[in-house]
């Protein structure tokens, strides 16, 4: 069993990649080609956002929208410790300095009532993360934004396709980025991502700042990047969006499989707690787990691939020990002790779920017998 299963995903789509593909090697345009253009606009419809902008990754699509908002040295900008580091790194590249407020520990998504206590007078963006494909509590975290006078940029990398309150994830804020990494929701063949906004100012900065803050030929007006997503991988990207849909469906239709098996059930095993307002891509069907080792080991043993978002929270990285110190954010630190995602993905089959519910079940069963101490019986 494959952990996501991308060979299948590309059989099914194997004569509309490979024409898309064949098609940019014909023009042979591989940078900025038709199909950038072509892609944005299909992304954007999908969306609802007035503008989408392709990029180089998920990585570059937060930098470059933190870049287009002039973040930089001395500002602060606040952000979930549990999630992917390119959420923090982005902001540390920036000289500015990531500001980290702890978790819900149901949906493992940013808590919005921590974070007004986090905000200072240098604070100028917050970053919530749509985290295992379930969008965040935005509307919460807009509120708050706009009492204070502050961006939103939703690092929606995981959540493409999702929605909110009726509202598609990556338009839920002034700022969506997404990735499409192989594995993501949406992957292309290699690296590429997505910005969304419907600020028109914000647009036009944002993509001039991916070809080195050009606004004309070598007319430079800002500070850039390279930071363009190649047209082969956007026509990869054309060529899946014709699928999209009907994977959703069969994403929705895995997640309900483990559902029907995993929740509700008192066993040291809870699938990550979703909300009823809104939808998951289930980028990953993550569950909350006691004896996270011992479960991970007996999944192994039966030839099922298990991995862990994310084992440290960022605030205890080496490289981004936060003000608060590694006492902060005690949920993310908790959590990062007990998530464990399950194989995942359109293509894994209703009895394949069932199957990895029932090890999954019954090796907690035994790793909670043999965690009771026995009973001292009377002489
Ligand atoms: C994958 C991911 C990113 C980075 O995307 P890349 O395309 O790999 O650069 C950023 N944030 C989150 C939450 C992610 O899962």
């Amino acid at each position: 069993m494959e952990f996501i299963d991308l060979k299948s995903q590309y059989q099914a789509s194997r004569a509309l990649i490979n024409g898309r593909i064949q098609a940019v090697l014909d023009h042979g345009q591989y940078i900025m080609g038709p199909e950038v253009g072509e892609l944005e606009a299909r992304l954007a419809q999908f969306a609802g956002a007035r503008h989408c902008i392709t990029v180089a990754s998920g990585t570059e699509a937060l930098l470059i929208a933190l870049m287009a908002l002039g973040v930089g040295r001395g500002d602060e900008v606040i952000t979930t410790p549990f999630t992917f580091i390119a959420t923090a790194e982005a902001i540390v590249l920036l000289g500015a300095t990531p500001v980290f407020v702890d978790i819900d520990p149901v949906t493992c998504n940013l808590a919005p009532a921590l974070i007004e206590e986090k905000i200072t007078a240098r604070t100028r963006a917050i970053i919530p993360v749509s985290l295992y494909g379930q969008p965040a509590d935005m509307d919460e975290i807009n509120g708050i934004a706009v009492r204070h006078g502050l961006a939103v940029i939703e690092d929606a990398a995981q959540s493409f396709g999702a929605t909110y309150r009726g509202r598609q994830s990556c338009n839920l804020s002034g700022v969506g980025c997404t990735s499409f990494f192989p594995s993501k929701p949406l992957g292309c063949y290699g690296d590429g991502g997505a910005l969304f906004t419907s600020d028109d100012e914000l647009a036009k900065a944002m993509r001039e700042i991916r070809v080195h803050g050009q606004s004309k030929r070598y007319v430079h007006t800002r500070i850039g990047v390279g930071g363009r997503m190649d047209t082969l991988q956007c026509a990869i990207v054309l060529a899946k969006l014709e699928l999209f849909d009907w994977e959703l469906q069969q994403r929705q239709r895995a997640a309900s499989a483990y559902d029907a098996l995993l929740l509700g059930k008192d066993m040291g095993v809870r699938p990550v707690g979703r909300r009823d307002d809104r939808t998951s891509v289930y980028a990953q069907y993550t569950v909350v787990v006691e004896q996270r080792d011992a479960l991970q080991a007996a999944l192994h043993r039966a030839g099922i691939p298990t991995a862990i978002h994310y084992p440290v929270p960022i605030h205890r990285q080496p490289a981004y020990a936060s003000p608060g110190g590694a006492d902060a954010c005690p949920v993310a630190v908790e959590m990062a002790g007990k998530v464990m995602s399950l194989p995942m993905g359109p293509y894994l089959s209703t009895a394949s779920a069932q199957h990895v519910a029932t090890v999954l079940l019954d090796a907690a069963d035994i790793s909670r017998r043999s965690s009771v101490e026995p009973v001292a019986l009377p002489e």
